[in-house]
Protein backbone atom coordinates (compact mmCIF):
# COMPACT_ATOMS: atom_id res chain seq x y z
CA UNK A 1 0.00 0.00 0.00
CA UNK A 2 1.26 3.07 -0.80
CA UNK A 3 0.85 6.26 1.62
CA UNK A 4 0.97 9.99 0.35
CA UNK A 5 1.09 12.77 2.94
CA UNK A 6 -1.03 14.97 1.23
CA UNK A 7 -1.03 18.04 3.37
CA UNK A 8 -0.38 17.55 7.34
CA UNK A 9 -3.52 16.48 7.52
CA UNK A 10 -4.57 14.67 5.23
CA UNK A 11 -2.86 11.47 3.78
CA UNK A 12 -4.00 8.67 0.94
CA UNK A 13 -3.26 5.60 1.22
CA UNK A 14 -3.47 3.68 -2.27
CA UNK A 15 -3.22 0.55 -3.69
CA UNK A 16 -4.01 -1.57 -6.66
CA UNK A 17 -6.37 -4.61 -7.99
CA UNK A 18 -6.09 -3.71 -11.46
CA UNK A 19 -7.26 -0.18 -10.74
CA UNK A 20 -6.18 1.60 -7.87
CA UNK A 21 -8.52 1.98 -5.00
CA UNK A 22 -7.91 4.81 -2.33
CA UNK A 23 -8.60 5.57 0.95
CA UNK A 24 -8.24 8.39 2.98
CA UNK A 25 -7.16 9.86 6.49
CA UNK A 26 -7.59 13.48 7.59
CA UNK A 27 -6.84 14.66 11.78
CA UNK A 28 -8.04 17.27 13.55
CA UNK A 29 -7.62 18.06 16.84
CA UNK A 30 -9.40 15.26 18.12
CA UNK A 31 -7.85 12.57 16.38
CA UNK A 32 -8.12 10.49 12.82
CA UNK A 33 -11.35 10.31 10.32
CA UNK A 34 -10.95 7.81 8.03
CA UNK A 35 -12.76 8.66 4.55
CA UNK A 36 -13.71 5.09 2.92
CA UNK A 37 -12.21 1.54 4.12
CA UNK A 38 -11.68 -0.10 0.49
CA UNK A 39 -10.81 -3.20 -0.51
CA UNK A 40 -10.74 -6.05 2.61
CA UNK A 41 -6.68 -6.32 1.23
CA UNK A 42 -6.14 -2.93 2.73
CA UNK A 43 -7.12 -3.52 6.57
CA UNK A 44 -3.53 -4.19 7.28
CA UNK A 45 -2.14 -1.17 5.81
CA UNK A 46 -4.91 1.26 7.03
CA UNK A 47 -4.48 -0.39 10.97
CA UNK A 48 -0.52 0.28 10.49
CA UNK A 49 -1.07 3.54 9.73
CA UNK A 50 -3.27 4.28 12.44
CA UNK A 51 -1.15 3.21 14.97
CA UNK A 52 2.03 4.78 13.47
CA UNK A 53 0.28 8.28 13.53
CA UNK A 54 0.13 7.54 17.28
CA UNK A 55 -3.57 9.30 16.74
CA UNK A 56 -6.57 7.80 17.64
CA UNK A 57 -9.08 6.41 15.32
CA UNK A 58 -12.56 8.24 15.88
CA UNK A 59 -14.73 7.61 13.00
CA UNK A 60 -15.10 6.33 9.41
CA UNK A 61 -17.18 8.09 7.20
CA UNK A 62 -18.08 6.92 3.46
CA UNK A 63 -18.47 8.09 0.21
CA UNK A 64 -20.47 5.36 -0.46
CA UNK A 65 -21.30 1.92 0.33
CA UNK A 66 -19.88 0.05 -2.79
CA UNK A 67 -18.51 -2.95 -1.70
CA UNK A 68 -14.62 -1.75 -2.74
CA UNK A 69 -15.24 1.04 -0.43
CA UNK A 70 -16.25 -0.74 3.09
CA UNK A 71 -14.11 -3.84 2.22
CA UNK A 72 -11.25 -3.33 5.19
CA UNK A 73 -14.41 -2.20 7.86
CA UNK A 74 -14.90 -5.34 9.66
CA UNK A 75 -11.19 -5.48 10.62
CA UNK A 76 -10.73 -1.94 11.05
CA UNK A 77 -13.77 -1.58 13.96
CA UNK A 78 -12.17 -5.42 15.41
CA UNK A 79 -9.93 -3.05 16.97
CA UNK A 80 -11.21 0.20 16.96
CA UNK A 81 -14.71 0.22 18.17
CA UNK A 82 -15.76 3.50 16.91
CA UNK A 83 -19.22 4.68 14.78
CA UNK A 84 -19.46 4.48 10.96
CA UNK A 85 -21.29 7.30 9.19
CA UNK A 86 -22.68 7.70 5.58
CA UNK A 87 -25.76 9.44 3.75
CA UNK A 88 -29.11 8.79 5.31
CA UNK A 89 -29.98 8.12 1.82
CA UNK A 90 -27.11 5.80 1.11
CA UNK A 91 -28.28 3.11 3.96
CA UNK A 92 -31.48 1.66 2.89
CA UNK A 93 -29.31 0.16 0.09
CA UNK A 94 -26.28 -0.59 2.17
CA UNK A 95 -28.93 -2.64 4.70
CA UNK A 96 -30.59 -4.40 1.93
CA UNK A 97 -34.08 -2.62 2.53
CA UNK A 98 -33.64 -1.89 -1.28
CA UNK A 99 -31.71 -2.76 -4.48
CA UNK A 100 -29.49 -0.27 -5.63
CA UNK A 101 -30.76 1.26 -9.04
CA UNK A 102 -30.09 -1.02 -11.89
CA UNK A 103 -29.58 -3.56 -9.89
CA UNK A 104 -31.88 -6.43 -9.92
CA UNK A 105 -31.73 -7.55 -5.76
CA UNK A 106 -31.23 -6.04 -2.51
CA UNK A 107 -27.87 -7.46 -0.90
CA UNK A 108 -26.76 -6.14 2.48
CA UNK A 109 -23.54 -5.00 3.08
CA UNK A 110 -24.05 -4.19 6.94
CA UNK A 111 -26.01 -5.17 9.93
CA UNK A 112 -29.51 -2.94 10.49
CA UNK A 113 -27.70 0.03 12.33
CA UNK A 114 -24.42 -0.47 11.77
CA UNK A 115 -23.70 2.91 9.90
CA UNK A 116 -25.56 5.87 11.12
CA UNK A 117 -26.59 8.70 9.40
CA UNK A 118 -24.34 12.03 9.01
CA UNK A 119 -25.69 14.23 10.91
CA UNK A 120 -27.54 17.58 9.24
CA UNK A 121 -29.32 20.35 9.49
CA UNK A 122 -32.35 20.48 7.20
CA UNK A 123 -30.12 20.02 3.48
CA UNK A 124 -26.78 21.09 4.74
CA UNK A 125 -24.63 18.13 6.32
CA UNK A 126 -22.84 19.08 9.25
CA UNK A 127 -18.68 19.21 9.57
CA UNK A 128 -17.17 16.14 10.69
CA UNK A 129 -13.56 15.57 11.91
CA UNK A 130 -12.33 18.50 10.32
CA UNK A 131 -14.03 18.27 6.70
CA UNK A 132 -17.31 19.15 5.28
CA UNK A 133 -19.79 16.74 3.71
CA UNK A 134 -21.40 17.76 0.60
CA UNK A 135 -24.42 15.37 -1.26
CA UNK A 136 -23.20 14.46 -4.85
CA UNK A 137 -25.78 11.86 -5.70
CA UNK A 138 -25.47 9.68 -8.81
CA UNK A 139 -22.81 7.18 -9.00
CA UNK A 140 -25.11 5.74 -6.41
CA UNK A 141 -27.94 7.69 -4.49
CA UNK A 142 -26.14 8.99 -1.23
CA UNK A 143 -22.92 9.76 -2.29
CA UNK A 144 -20.64 12.49 -0.61
CA UNK A 145 -17.48 14.24 -1.52
CA UNK A 146 -15.77 15.54 1.92
CA UNK A 147 -14.08 18.80 1.38
CA UNK A 148 -10.58 19.71 3.75
CA UNK A 149 -11.08 23.46 3.66
CA UNK A 150 -7.57 24.04 5.09
CA UNK A 151 -5.27 22.81 1.68
CA UNK A 152 -8.03 22.51 -0.49
CA UNK A 153 -8.44 19.30 -0.80
CA UNK A 154 -11.83 17.40 -2.50
CA UNK A 155 -11.63 13.81 -1.49
CA UNK A 156 -14.64 12.51 -3.93
CA UNK A 157 -14.82 8.95 -4.04
CA UNK A 158 -16.74 7.74 -6.96
CA UNK A 159 -17.95 11.03 -8.30
CA UNK A 160 -15.25 11.23 -10.89
CA UNK A 161 -12.42 8.48 -11.89
CA UNK A 162 -9.39 10.29 -13.21
CA UNK A 163 -6.73 9.46 -16.14
CA UNK A 164 -2.84 10.79 -16.05
CA UNK A 165 -4.37 13.80 -14.08
CA UNK A 166 -7.79 14.47 -16.06
CA UNK A 167 -11.23 14.17 -14.74
CA UNK A 168 -12.95 11.40 -16.16
CA UNK A 169 -16.16 10.06 -15.87
CA UNK A 170 -17.43 7.80 -12.74
CA UNK A 171 -17.44 4.32 -13.83
CA UNK A 172 -20.74 3.84 -16.01
CA UNK A 173 -20.93 -0.07 -15.02
CA UNK A 174 -21.96 0.56 -11.59
CA UNK A 175 -23.32 4.09 -11.54
CA UNK A 176 -26.40 4.44 -10.73
CA UNK A 177 -27.55 7.25 -12.96
CA UNK A 178 -24.98 9.16 -15.24
CA UNK A 179 -27.08 12.14 -15.62
CA UNK A 180 -26.79 13.28 -12.06
CA UNK A 181 -23.36 12.38 -11.33
CA UNK A 182 -22.85 14.79 -14.42
CA UNK A 183 -24.97 17.54 -12.72
CA UNK A 184 -22.97 16.48 -9.52
CA UNK A 185 -19.59 17.84 -10.56
CA UNK A 186 -20.96 21.21 -10.08
CA UNK A 187 -19.41 20.80 -6.77
CA UNK A 188 -15.82 21.62 -7.94
CA UNK A 189 -17.07 24.81 -9.73
CA UNK A 190 -18.50 25.97 -6.17
CA UNK A 191 -15.43 24.95 -4.10
CA UNK A 192 -12.71 25.12 -6.23
CA UNK A 193 -10.11 22.94 -4.43
CA UNK A 194 -6.54 22.77 -4.95
CA UNK A 195 -6.52 19.23 -5.51
CA UNK A 196 -9.26 16.73 -5.84
CA UNK A 197 -9.02 12.94 -5.27
CA UNK A 198 -10.55 10.20 -6.71
CA UNK A 199 -10.77 6.45 -5.57
CA UNK A 200 -10.25 4.81 -8.85
CA UNK A 201 -7.17 7.56 -10.16
CA UNK A 202 -4.65 9.79 -9.39
CA UNK A 203 -4.96 13.40 -8.10
CA UNK A 204 -6.15 16.42 -10.59
CA UNK A 205 -4.77 19.60 -9.78
CA UNK A 206 -7.24 22.77 -9.98
CA UNK A 207 -9.88 20.42 -11.22
CA UNK A 208 -11.67 23.54 -11.66
CA UNK A 209 -10.07 24.64 -14.63
CA UNK A 210 -11.24 21.18 -16.65
CA UNK A 211 -14.35 20.56 -14.71
CA UNK A 212 -16.63 22.63 -18.14
CA UNK A 213 -14.54 20.59 -20.32
CA UNK A 214 -15.34 17.26 -18.90
CA UNK A 215 -18.87 17.64 -18.45
CA UNK A 216 -18.84 18.59 -22.20
CA UNK A 217 -17.41 15.73 -23.25
CA UNK A 218 -19.87 13.48 -20.78
CA UNK A 219 -23.10 15.24 -22.15
CA UNK A 220 -22.10 13.99 -25.53
CA UNK A 221 -21.79 10.50 -24.50
CA UNK A 222 -24.71 10.38 -22.31
CA UNK A 223 -26.56 11.84 -25.39
CA UNK A 224 -25.36 9.75 -27.99
CA UNK A 225 -26.24 6.65 -25.31
CA UNK A 226 -29.74 8.07 -25.01
ZN1 LIG B 1 -18.80 3.05 -6.36
ZN1 LIG C 1 -15.48 2.42 -6.21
Amino acid sequence: MKIEAISNRVWSLKTWIIIPVTVWAVADEDGLTLIDAGIPAMAGGILRFVEQSGLQLRRVVLTHGHSDHIGALKRVLAVHRVPVYAHPDEIPYMEGRLPYPRRRKAVPVIAPGDVLPLESEGDRLLPVGGLVPYHTPGHSPGHVAYYEPEAGVLLAGDLFTSKRGTIRRPMAMFTADMAEAVRSSAIVDRLRPARLEVCHGGPVLHPAEQIEAYRQQAWKRIGANA
